[in-house]
């Protein structure tokens, strides 16, 4: 293998709202930092459509231009902006290496951990057929395009409850597919569920196809106990089984909660390790929006500006 070294005070790792975020406070203070995209540069907002909660759009606009312009004011302040993706890490020593594409070692003072979180997906065709045109993973961002309608959510944690009753404000009626025979979310929130008049609780069923022309227009599912198969008119299919974040390669050296979210020190960007700062989903399971993903980017270049100050200087 031929590596080839590169030094850095600031490295960022992922292209979300919160690396970008990061990239633009680090280069505005002369960090020089280097960002290295990823496999889908501009992140999760990249395979969303309309984006209409980001304060400073007041007519909306489109998840990837969104994220062509966060790139583009990572740019103007001279971040050194690569496509790339993060393959190993060594966080032993007071220099972080980060090996790229398994050939590269960048060797940074600072790391920022920008990597995300994937949505999980049960895995059928039409679901994928269907992404942005019925089918989305986050009732938070595309409840609104379904008010008065009829949808389903799938999923039956704590994510799929609240966002089946966030839903159930907005839209006529809302079916929860759940694949057992309960629920695994608090009982807290079930109670919620179950008091919500328009949220109609499936057990034991499972979602077979999703239909429709051009955007869902129903799905087909099946009853796991009976074998019945039955379809459903609706315009909306939530998928809320869970994400992953994309922590895996910093598993032997950063702190993780049992899911895999990178742990920070309560208030600040800090990891267990001096110098490694995580920002944005890859560290939150709770709000995973792109306004906080973007402020947590920001603490993270604020917090990586005083670290470098404190320990190099
Ligand atoms: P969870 O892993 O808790 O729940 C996933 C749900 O999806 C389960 O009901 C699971 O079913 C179901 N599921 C998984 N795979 C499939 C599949 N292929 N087909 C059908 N159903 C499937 O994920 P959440 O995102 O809900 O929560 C993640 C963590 O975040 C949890 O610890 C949760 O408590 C926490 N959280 C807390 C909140 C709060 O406190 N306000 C809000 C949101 C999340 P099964 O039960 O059968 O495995």
């Amino acid at each position: 293998m031929n590596t080839t070294t590169e030094q850095v005070d600031c490295l960022i790792i992922g292209s979300g709202p919160a690396g970008y975020t990061a990239a633009i406070y680090a280069a505005r203070a002369d960090l020089k930092p280097l960002l290295y995209q990823g496999l889908q540069p501009g992140g999760q907002l990249t395979i969303t459509t309309e984006v209409e909660n980001y304060p400073g759009y007041p007519n909306g606009t489109q998840g990837p231009e969104m994220m062509i312009d966060f790139e583009n004011q990572a740019k103007r302040f001279g971040t050194d902006i690569r496509f790339g993706l993060a393959t190993k890490v060594d966080f032993s020593g007071p220099i972080h290496k980060v090996w790229i594409d398994d050939e590269k070692l960048i060797e940074a003072k600072t790391v920022i951990i920008s990597t995300g979180a994937a949505a999980k997906w049960l895995g059928l065709e039409s679901e994928q057929k269907y992404n942005g045109f019925g089918v989305s993973a986050c009732a938070v961002c595309d409840g609104f395009f379904f008010r008065g309608q009829e949808v389903a959510i799938v999923g039956g944690g704590d994510t799929a409850a609240e966002e089946a009753t966030y839903l159930a404000k907005l839209c006529k009626k809302v079916t929860m597919i759940i694949r057992r025979d309960e629920l695994r979310a608090s009982k807290a929130m079930q109670h919620r569920v179950f008091n919500t008049p328009n949220i109609e609780v499936l057990f034991n069923t499972e979602t077979l196809e999703i239909t429709g022309e051009q955007a869902v227009s129903g799905a087909r599912f099946k009853n796991r106990l009976t074998g019945e198969e039955f379809t459903k008119d609706i315009t909306g299919f939530f998928v809320a089984i869970g994400h992953e974040p994309n922590s895996g390669i910093f598993k032997e050296w950063l702190e993780r909660d049992e899911n895999g979210y990178i742990i920070t020190v309560p208030g600040s960007s800090r990891t267990n390790v001096p110098g490694v700062f995580a920002s944005g989903d890859v560290q939150d399971h709770i709000y995973r929006q792109a306004v906080t993903a973007a402020g947590s980017g920001c603490m993270a270049a604020l917090d990586a500006e005083r670290y470098l100050a404190a320990t190099f200087h």
